[in-house]
């Protein structure tokens, strides 16, 4: 058996691709011979980033946009298929917390982390579904979380956007299965990024004990995964939500 992932020259749209899992994705796409468009709000980042994965490859094109506005993200959308003419793989990766107990927590923050997190996922999948049909074959990858599973106080909104991804990546594969279009879920654990930075050592070391593989994740170990999942050797695969979370939900 052969398990090379054959990617090459495919076009990859990664969100939230400026720093943590999202970049770690685009470089992986981007080794394995993916054209990239980028996606996140902060156009210096992308600028930054692009340089960095691809010493400014003609082959990585940036689109600075809110994926929660509906209207921007088709139209970013539409820029991107004039640019590369199709898109094969959308990876859903970007989002956001505002924590707070249900007691303390705003409703912009309830709102902003829904608009984000689940209907950012919506916003895009709404532009790529036409493409992906026409084409008879794609791949939708949306990252969720284990707390959309397991629940986390202090978390309503970011735990209810992430369990609702899981809704949308099954009937979504249920809808798009007929056409070889897979839609798969992955739910890291807690992953070694910006939104984990900020937890204390104590906290660190608590959840280490809640962790049978004793660490924290790594952005390569779900870039792997979404590498497989990208590939026609998953082409057997969908509607499936796969943990990446070193065996604490299980
Ligand atoms: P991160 O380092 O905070 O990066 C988040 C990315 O999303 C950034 O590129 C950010 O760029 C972009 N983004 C945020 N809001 C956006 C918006 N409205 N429109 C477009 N882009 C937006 O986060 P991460 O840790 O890499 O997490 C990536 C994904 O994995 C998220 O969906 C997160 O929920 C999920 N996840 C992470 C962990 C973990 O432990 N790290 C665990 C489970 C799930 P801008 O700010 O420039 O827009």
């Amino acid at each position: 058996m052969n398990l090379n992932l054959n990617i090459k020259n495919k076009i990859a749209v990664v969100t939230g691709a400026s720093r943590g899992i999202g970049k770690a994705i685009a470089q992986g796409l981007f080794n394995h011979g993916c054209k990239l468009a980028l996606i996140s709000r902060n156009e210096a980042d992308l600028i930054k980033v692009k340089a960095e994965i691809g010493n400014d490859s003609d082959y990585i094109k940036i689109y600075p946009c809110d994926i929660s506005n509906f209207d921007d993200v088709q139209n970013i959308f539409k820029s991107i298929l004039n640019d590369f003419k199709t898109i094969d793989i959308l990876i859903n990766n970007a989002g956001l917390t505002k924590d707070n107990l249900v007691l303390r927590i705003k409703e912009q923050d309830w709102d902003m982390v829904i608009d984000v997190n689940l209907k950012g996922c919506f916003n895009t999948i709404k532009a790529v579904t036409k493409p992906m049909l026409r084409n008879k074959s794609g791949r939708i990858i949306n990252i969720s979380s284990i707390v959309g599973q397991i629940g986390n106080p202090g978390q309503v909104n970011y735990s209810a956007s992430k369990a609702g991804i899981l809704g949308l990546t099954k009937s979504l594969a249920k809808e798009l299965g007929s056409r070889s279009i897979t839609v798969n879920a992955i739910a890291p654990g807690y992953i070694e990024t910006d939104m984990t930075d900020n937890l204390s050592e104590n906290v660190k070391n608590e959840l280490y004990q809640n962790i049978p593989l004793n660490r924290l994740g790594t952005t390569d170990d779900v870039t792997n995964l979404v590498l497989f999942l990208s590939s026609e050797k998953a082409s057997y695969i969908t509607g499936q939500v796969m943990n990446i979370d070193g065996g604490m939900v299980m």
